[in-house]
């Protein structure tokens, strides 16, 4: 299943085209978003 995004209306779709505005849709393309403020493994805690 692909995750497909209007360029005009900005709004996410599964189909070909955009059930808004019915203009042909374009591929959502993920990015890796890093998680800054994440719990870091590294971080052992000290109050045993
Ligand atoms: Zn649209």
């Amino acid at each position: 299943m692909k995750l497909k995004k209007c360029p005009k209306c900005d709004s996410y779709t599964l189909k070909e085209n955009c059930n808004k505005c019915k203009s042909k849709s374009k591929e959502a393309h993920y990015k890796f978003i890093k998680v800054r403020d994440a719990p870091s493994s590294k971080e052992s805690p000290k109050n045993i």
